[in-house]
């Protein structure tokens, strides 16, 4: 007499646990199946490749830099991230002195800002007497702040002063004041105050101060 199959291997119950609850034996084989097929898979497909690939793909183009909130004069730092020119996002910058990548909800909302369609993008200009703004190039702008300052400085030079009966040098404008934000870094300050002495500027804030 022929051994009945489950005998011949053994006591294998044709399902295991109760009613409803347990694998047959088909599903156990279908899963040892694909357990392996997964084995296998991961033996011929480096998983950690194939994440980092996935990673590039959704950072593929995209270029993050650090900069400021100009809300106010904290200065807190923050990441932008960029692709094609459009920002895709913006946190605080965790290695930020200032802010340790915390942002308040003026610094958060930033964000919604760049998009909005109020926000300025170019110069503009005010005529004395007039009751509306101007658009102006980028050029226009500075060619005209150029101007003026030089006309400005010419005209309020103070070369001498007297103190007592002498005539000392001081060469500088009592017309210009130069203001710095917290949104300047070290390295801008730098040079807004190396561009500040040499026109003559003395009088040289920061917005923080104020
Ligand atoms: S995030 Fe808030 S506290 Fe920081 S600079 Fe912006 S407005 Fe000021």
């Amino acid at each position: 007499m022929d051994t009945p199959p489950d005998e011949r291997h053994g006591s294998v119950p044709e399902t295991t646990g109760g009613e409803g609850q347990g694998l047959d034996r088909r599903s156990l084989f279908r899963l040892t199946l694909l357990g392996g097929t997964g084995l296998a898979l991961d033996g011929l497909l480096d998983v950690r490749m194939v994440r980092a690939a996935t990673k590039d793909l959704k950072l593929s183009q995209v270029s993050e830099f650090t900069t400021s909130c100009n809300f106010c004069s904290c200065g807190c730092g923050m990441i932008a991230a960029v692709r094609d020119g459009n920002l895709l996002k913006m946190e605080g910058d965790y290695d930020h002195i200032v802010n340790r990548g915390s942002l308040c909800v003026k610094g958060i909302s930033m964000f919604a800002t760049h998009a909005s369609p109020k926000r300025n993008k170019v110069p503009l200009y005010r005529a004395p007497g007039s009751d509306h703004w101007e658009e102006l190039s980028w050029e226009e702008a500075v060619n005209r702040i150029a101007k003026k300052i030089k006309k400005t400085r010419e005209e309020t030079w103070v070369a001498t002063e007297k103190v007592g009966d002498k005539d000392v040098t001081v060469n500088r404008t009592d017309g210009i004041a130069f203001l710095g934000g917290a949104q300047n870094t070290n390295e801008e300050c730098y040079l807004f105050q190396k561009a500040a002495r040499l026109l003559g500027i003395p009088y040289v804030e920061h917005q923080a101060r104020l």
